[in-house]
């Protein structure tokens, strides 16, 4: 709220609107009941909450793990709101959760589970007013879940209330991929901005997982050196370049990064700080901090992940004059192609490969193109900017639909 309160200055928001737009539109609180495999009944707690929806169908994950709390939903809420604007697909902004310990709980457990919470905000639900997606902890099962559930409810088949599903039942080719591909765009575009070449630059990306790993992949087949990889169980390093495939290999066969052979072992933290050009932080929150920012020696900033930079960092890495493509923005990848996929849900027609990348390509070039513009407009980093061209996008919405009563 501090950054959206910053740049809603600046954009000299009227006051309704602010008002409007620092509350989230509908909570939903509910208890879910679940029959056990030991026979006991378990209650559940889950939330759904739509923080704006002026622009369209809200749209955000829903996560089961312990950590779920409403004030974090909600927060997770009003981030998705601004980042379907930034990229301008005609979605706003949800999130949903359930406190729930996903690894004690059977397959069964967490079907009946998912089946009941389903069940209990399917008003809400729809294409039309609210599309889940999968979060922390859940994934294409879940959604299938989530579709059938929905559909028996229904009766008959909907396959665009959720994204993220399966392909065999409606999912679109090119999502796995999304996110990092969408990374990829953004850094080859600031490279362009900054002047520098794609042919050696020196990329060290953190956290290795679905989008770390592709955005290294990508990137390194458009000439830059991967110079460091991490994950949970710490990094590697090598001035020459990791060969980002190896690394996927050894990966598929050891699940973690420790022991790879081809760098030298170093720390996560280690990693943020190292001789790079292009610096992707894809794995956790809250990993820029005050304490590092100023020894950071990356020129570009790209945030894969969700909120890596803490506020204060910000302003260090300003003064420093590092790019930062902010989370926003940069892994705004995943959320267009779920749009891509509820339209091809719709349309009951199903596009190539090729297709949905060359429109991802396209949502992610606009939408930079816009950011950078915003930022030289008004003298402000890209982030501040990325804040501004999405509150602008729902305020004007506001302001053309009125209040109603
Ligand atoms: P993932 O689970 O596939 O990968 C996460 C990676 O981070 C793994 O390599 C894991 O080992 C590593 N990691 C975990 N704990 C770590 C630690 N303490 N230090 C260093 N590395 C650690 O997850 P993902 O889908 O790649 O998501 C990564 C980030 O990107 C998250 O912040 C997520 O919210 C964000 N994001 C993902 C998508 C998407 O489509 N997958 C879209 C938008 C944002």
């Amino acid at each position: 709220m501090q950054r959206f309160d910053k740049a809603a200055q600046l954009l000299n928001l009227d006051e309704g609107i602010y008002r409007i737009l620092r509350h989230p539109e509908k909570q939903i609180i509910t208890h879910i009941p679940v029959a056990m495999d030991n026979g006991e009944v378990e209650v559940f707690t889950g939330y759904r909450v739509l923080y704006n929806t002026s622009r369209g169908p809200a749209k955000g994950g829903i996560r089961f793990d312990l950590g779920v709390t409403l004030d974090e939903v909600t927060a997770l809420a009003a981030w998705m709101t601004w980042k379907c604007a930034v990229v301008d697909i005609p979605f706003g902004g949800a999130k949903g959760g359930v406190i729930c310990d996903p690894f004690r709980m059977s397959q069964g457990e967490l079907e009946r589970m998912t089946r009941r919470y389903t069940a209990s905000i399917i008003d809400i639900l729809g294409p039309e007013s609210d599309v889940p997606a999968p979060d922390v902890n859940t994934n294409e099962q879940v959604m299938a879940w989530i579709m059938d559930t929905y559909s028996m409810h229904k009766r008959h088949t909907v396959t665009a209330v959720v994204t993220g599903k399966p392909i065999s039942m409606g999912g679109s080719l090119g999502r796995r991929e999304a996110t990092g591909r969408g990374v990829t765009i953004v850094v080859k575009e600031a490279l362009r901005e900054l002047g520098l070449p794609l042919n050696g630059t020196k990329l060290a990306v953190q956290g290795f997982g679905n989008v770390g790993s592709i955005a290294a992949k990508l990137l390194e087949d458009e000439g830059l050196t991967v110079v460091a990889i991490s994950d949970k169980s710490g990094g590697v390093y090598n001035p020459n370049g990791i060969y980002v495939s190896e690394a996927l290999e050894w990966i598929k066969k050891n699940r973690f990064l420790e022991g790879f052979p081809n760098g030298d072992r170093i720390t996560n933290e280690e990693l943020l700080e190292i001789e790079c050009d292009v610096l992707a932080p894809c794995a956790l929150e809250n990993v820029i901090t005050r304490k590092n920012a100023g020894n950071i020696k990356a020129r570009i900033i790209a945030e894969g992940a969700n909120g890596p930079t803490t506020a204060y960092a910000d302003a260090i890495l300003d003064d420093k004059g590092v790019f930062v493509i902010p989370d926003i923005l940069a892994n705004a990848g995943g959320v267009t192609v779920s749009y891509f996929e509820w339209v091809q849900n719709r349309e009951g027609y199903y596009w190539r490969e090729d297709v949905v990348i060359e429109r991802l390509r396209e949502v992610m070039i606009r939408a930079f193109d816009m950011v950078l513009a915003y930022s030289k407009e008004h003298g402000v980093n890209m982030r501040t900017a990325a804040y501004m061209v999405s509150i602008d996008r729902v305020a004007a919405v506001h302001r053309l639909r009125g209040i109603y009563a």
